[in-house]
């Protein structure tokens, strides 16, 4: 698996200038001939190990009447300086000794710096939920704190914790904070903050595989970098961040030549050394996807080599874990799966869940390599509820996401009041930033406010106003979904409602079928090319489906099929005249031309052996077809999973089939079939 790395070098994250003794704005004191040595330092390409000794000299002719604050600076950047060279308890023994000092002068900026510092140290240990509960220690000081570098330093930080803990809104939050803080200064650093804040921003939406956003910021970044002959900061990271975009769109090529150059550029640099072994990493994980076992083997080991000189504790274990794979591909299954193991129990907790849901998913493959199906079943039940969590934080977060872009808004009008005083093409340059990010954020919201409506439906006790808001919306919808003409989901309820009052068919069956890789359609050809795609699947679900089946638009780019008084024998000929209506013939879009789009699809029909329909409830028909749409997902897509016989009495089969799809077919509690589109056509 490949590794997004969420900011190389944190020093960057420091900024200097700003630091005059200004009584107007009453900031506290400091020794401007040392602030503006240590701002050299920063801008000086130079390596840790070279910084750390400049910092000891620093502080060992210290001047006893330095200003609390420049002391308080020079001890943090050293405490850094420790764990960057792995001297952790050398880091922490100064930070305690800098946070008495700090505490006792009561200086806000101080305070919020060691806080900072301390949630650092937590990250580079890889401690990431000891860092996110430390966060508060920071923002609470920092609504006081009034330096500009510090504020821009500390909310840096807590956005880099909050992306890797999943908390996108807040991560945003933050680094809006941090560019507020920019704004306060205008000197030679101001395009180097501008430019990593566009980095951070890229690096949340390509976590959020919203690619074309991701890659518009890195296009921007690099207009930025080029401006301003920044190159040999910032370019490594650009091309890391394009390579690890490119992997995912299924780009192996044009990933593997990315990070071979990359690999060459910053070779045996010791700046670049954390950002080497993830390149190395991340080649080994393509030599996997290609099956090159060999050559995979070399770099990964190489990249261990690398993140064990720097300490670099999650990109050992992704290495690991992948050496481990290797060995399982090669056969050597015990060796290989132990390895794996080691590195998923560690993970477990620790990484971010977007991280651990693909590890899990790979776990899984692997285990079923070596036979051990129950196993792999299990690797995927956790990775199934992680993904539903993740969605569910999501969820959480659109909403939020909503309110932050009308705070964002306020912002931007006080930001162009701040402006009017600033000289005039800053203030342009700045002005055209701010717009786009919350351009890019309402798109974003927009989208994802369309899908999560129907999850809103179905949680609508919950309190949270904005969700109460949003229901009552959607009490107001018609039943015809405005995109397709589709049933919606309210008119399937109501359809329930009253099958209960005239009594229950015998004979129904249900398909829930959902598009394949449809992010990509969207990512590469744009969203209005993806609703083309959904229209035109809707029309060729309905021109397959008889006058009295129900098509529902079920969500996004899914569709719920409700048959009334089907033979059962005829369903999978039925499903697979479904399926091969969509993936048969290219679907033609008006943006983008022809595209090639494949579904997979789940299905039951009624009656089970002996059981009525009665007893397998709704909701429950709907979670099991879900299941075995899911099944048909991590079973390579293009293909439809239908349960087709109940082995053992229903209240027996209903725990594990609730539970675990794939377990009950191996127990035999079920008996289901594999139907498979027709091969993709050109
Ligand atoms: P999978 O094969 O696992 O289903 O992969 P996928 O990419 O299809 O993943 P998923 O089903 O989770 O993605 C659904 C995407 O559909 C997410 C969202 O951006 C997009 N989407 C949802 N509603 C709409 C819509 O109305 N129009 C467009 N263009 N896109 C939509
Ligand atoms: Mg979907
Ligand atoms: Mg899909």
């Amino acid at each position: 698996m490949q590794l997004l790395m969420a900011g190389f070098c944190v020093f960057f994250l420091s900024t200097g200038a700003a630091y005059a003794n200004d009584p107007s704005t009453a900031m506290p004191a400091v020794n401007p001939e040392l602030e503006q040595r240590l701002d050299d330092m920063l801008t000086a390409n130079m390596s840790e190990a070279e910084m750390g000794v400049q910092l000891q000299s620093i502080l060992a002719t210290l001047p006893a009447d330095t200003p609390v604050m420049t002391q308080v600076r020079i001890k943090s950047y050293l405490v850094m300086s420790h764990a960057y060279e792995g001297r952790i308890d050398q880091a922490y023994e100064l930070l305690e000794k800098v946070a008495v000092q700090a505490q006792q002068s009561r200086l806000p900026d101080a305070i919020t710096e060691v806080a900072a510092t301390r949630i650092f140290l937590k990250t580079q240990e890889g401690k990431l939920t000891e860092a996110y509960t430390l966060i508060n220690t920071a923002v609470v000081p920092a609504q006081q704190a009034t330096l500009p570098r510090v504020l821009y330093f500390a909310h840096n930080l807590i956005a880099s914790v909050y992306t890797q803990k999943n908390q996108t809104e807040r991560a945003l939050e933050h680094l809006i904070y941090a560019s507020d803080a920019v704004k306060q200064t205008s000197s030679e650093r101001t395009p180097i903050r501008r430019i990593y804040l566009k980095l951070r921003i890229a690096n949340i939406y390509t976590q959020q595989t919203q690619y074309q956003q991701a890659l518009e910021q890195l296009s921007e970044a690099e207009d930025l970098v080029a401006t301003h002959n920044l190159e040999s900061t910032f370019s490594p990271e650009i091309q890391f961040q394009r390579a690890y975009i490119a992997t995912d769109m299924g780009e192996l090529n044009q990933a593997f030549e990315i990070y071979r150059d990359l690999e060459a550029e910053i070779k045996d640099q010791p700046q670049w050394a954390s950002m080497e072994s993830t390149v190395l990493n991340n080649l080994g994980d393509l030599a996997i996807r290609t099956e090159r076992f060999e050559s995979g083997i070399a770099t990964l080991q190489q990249a261990l080599k690398l993140a064990q000189e720097h300490n670099n504790v999650i990109s050992e274990q992704m290495i690991r874990f992948n050496l481990g794979f290797i060995q399982v591909h090669l056969g050597n299954y015990e060796r290989g799966l132990a390895a794996m193991q080691n590195v998923v129990e560690t993970a477990r907790g620790e990484w971010i869940d977007r991280e651990f849901e693909p590890l899990l998913g790979e776990y899984a493959q692997a285990l079923s390599m070596a036979g051990q199906h129950a196993a792999a079943n299990q690797a995927l039940i956790e990775q199934r509820e992680l993904r539903s969590s993740i969605f569910n934080t999501e969820l959480q977060k659109n909403v939020t996401e909503l309110q932050n872009l009308y705070d964002s808004k306020d912002k931007a009008q006080q930001i162009e009041l701040l402006e009017q005083q600033n000289d005039l093409k800053e203030q342009t340059l700045e002005n055209e930033r701010q717009h786009r990010l919350i351009l890019a954020l309402g798109v974003v919201v927009a989208v994802l406010f369309s899908i999560i409506g129907f999850f809103l439906y179905r949680s609508a006790r919950r309190s949270n106003l904005a969700l109460q808001d949003a229901n009552a919306r959607l009490a107001d919808q018609s039943v015809r979904d405005p995109l397709t003409g589709l049933l919606n989901r309210r008119a399937m309820q109501q359809e329930l409602k009253r099958q209960e009052k005239v009594g229950t068919p015998q004979s129904d069956a249900m398909i829930l079928l959902d598009i394949d890789y449809f992010k990509r359609i969207n990512d590469k050809l744009g969203h209005a090319a993806g609703d083309d795609v959904i229209c035109e699947v809707a029309k060729r679900l309905l021109t397959v489906c008889r006058d009295n089946d129900k098509v529902i638009r079920w969500g996004g780019e899914e569709f719920l099929i409700y048959l009334s008084n089907t033979e059962q024998k005829a369903l999978p000929r039925f499903v697979l005249r479904l399926l091969n209506s969509i993936a048969g013939t290219p679907i033609t879009t008006k943006s983008a031309g022809d595209v090639v789009v494949t579904a997979t699809a789940g299905f039951i029909s009624y009656p089970f052996t002996d059981v009525e329909q009665q007893k397998v409830d709704w909701e429950a028909s709907v979670q099991l077809v879900d299941q075995a749409l899911y099944a048909g997902k991590v079973h390579g897509r293009n293909q439809a999973w239908g349960i087709t016989q109940l082995n053992v009495p229903y209240t027996q089969a209903k725990d594990v089939l609730e539970r675990d799809f794939a377990q009950a077919i191996e127990q035999g509690a079920i008996t289901a079939i594999t139907l498979h589109g027709p091969k993709a056509s050109q």
